[in-house]
């Protein structure tokens, strides 16, 4: 039971950050904008939600699911840009994107890793031989190394992150950290006292892209162990993203455990009273903002939806990253402690920055890429998907996760929506 006092708490923290939000948003005056690109954008644009509904959350997640799935049932194929680079018939002699593929992994997991290499190979890189970086903080075993080297058609780069990087700063206060792990385990949060997960979700939202290996890449795509690439890929996504000017690729999107984020907005807000020019005039806020479909979350999350892109499938530009709003924002965000007091993952970093500073034309939704990671899965219906059913999203009791359809209402124009 919540008692009193922490209801309260509660609800004057939401006041808090409703006036501050109101208060950046009427002092800038920059936040209201003119959007050449989009009629859709037109006029005033505020860090306010806007759209209303005398709908109960449960009628729009039944709502919101019916519409994913008529999406994923309509028939689709590539996208149609009319740009797209085809497989060359020399890879040798192929001029490749500056690009990598990209894990994270534990020795332990190699089993799993070779199952999601096996099939990445099958269905794209054994066309294109994109090199491979795989991370750890360990050092990587011959046995891994010997076993992925079989498996790939890239060059391999295996490569060690420095402790000093990985682990939590001294700054990080012991005893206010393992008081909020006790907190945050018993609100059932995952991983809440897990330190080696609170490490791996700082390191990819704040420092992959400064690793010595990746500073040579510009475009990654990452994945992780055990997941599931179910489409044929016969044209270079990471030439679709330069060509197509995009920065951020997605497939699955989901709202998050809102504990775990509690105060990750109102430290956004407070950065960017600091930073108002570093807000896109074009983000997609109503997806950060949205406040229908589960509105506990929001509130809990003190603003924010708690969407985001799924990160452990995500093709990027880390030239956003290294960009001076995306990198003083998460350093600002890393003083804060958040990593460890609470549990940010790197998939709401990635997603509120990429949406706070960054045109959200420039987000794509590869809806070509049938993909799983459990519980989720995507897939659209197109031919060359073979395994995975058609619009199958997840157990019915996880429905209400599905953020995908904010994505689709609020942030798509005709132009993206059409374009599969
Ligand atoms: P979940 O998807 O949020 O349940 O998290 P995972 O356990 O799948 O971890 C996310 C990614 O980080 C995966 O690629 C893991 O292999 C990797 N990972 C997680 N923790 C560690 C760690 O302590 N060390 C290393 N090297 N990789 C890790
Ligand atoms: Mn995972």
């Amino acid at each position: 039971m919540v008692s009193i006092p922490r209801k309260i708490a509660r609800l004057m923290a939401f006041a808090l950050i409703v006036s501050t939000i109101l208060l950046v948003g009427v002092n800038s005056g920059g936040w209201n904008f003119r959007s050449g690109s989009k009629s859709r954008v037109s006029g005033d644009r505020k860090l306010v939600f806007s759209h209303k509904s005398s709908k109960l959350p449960q009628q729009i997640v039944e709502e919101n699911y019916k519409t994913l799935q008529d999406i994923l049932k309509k028939p689709i194929d590539e996208p149609k840009t009319g740009n797209l680079v085809r497989p060359p018939s020399d890879p040798n002699r192929y001029d490749r994107a500056n690009a990598t593929m990209l894990v994270l992994v534990r020795n332990r997991e190699l089993g799993q890793v070779v199952r999601t290499i096996k099939q990445i190979e099958a269905k794209f890189n054994q066309k294109f031989h994109y090199p491979y970086v795989f991370l750890n903080e360990e050092p990587f075993t011959e046995r891994f190394k010997e076993t992925i080297k079989k498996h790939v058609s890239g060059e391999t780069y295996f490569e060690s992150i420095d402790k000093a990087i990985w682990e939590q700063p001294k700054s990080i206060s012991l005893q206010k950290q393992a008081d909020a792990m006790q907190q945050l385990e018993t609100e059932n949060v995952g991983y809440a006292k897990l330190v080696s997960y609170h490490n791996m979700c700082r390191y990819y939202s704040v420092n992959f892209y400064n690793h010595p290996r990746l500073q040579q890449f510009r475009y990654y795509w990452r994945f992780e162990p055990g997941t599931d690439y179910y489409c044929d890929l016969d044209y270079d996504v990471f030439k679709f993203m330069e060509m197509n000017k995009k920065t951020y690729g997605f497939v699955i999107a989901l709202y998050d455990v809102e504990q775990s984020v509690k105060t990750l907005w109102p430290k956004t807000m407070e950065f960017l009273a600091q930073h108002p020019d570093y807000l896109h005039p074009n983000g997609a806020y109503d997806f950060l903002l949205e406040n229908l479909q589960n509105p506990h979350k929001t509130l809990t999350a003190n603003g924010y939806s708690t969407c985001h892109f799924w990160s452990n499938f995500e093709i990027a530009d880390m030239d956003f990253y290294r960009s001076k709003p995306y990198s003083d924002w998460v350093n600002f965000l890393d003083s804060t402690g958040g990593f460890y007091y609470e549990r940010w993952g790197d998939a709401p970093v990635h997603s509120v920055g990429v949406s706070l500073f960054e045109d959200r034309d420039k987000i794509h939704w590869f809806r070509d890429i049938g993909y799983k990671h459990q519980p989720y899965t995507l897939c659209s219906n197109r031919p060359s998907c073979a395994g995975c059913k058609t619009a199958d999203f997840t157990y019915k009791h996880l429905r209400d996760q599905n953020c995908l359809t904010n994505w689709w209402n609020y942030e798509m124009s005709d132009d993206q929506k059409n374009i599969y």
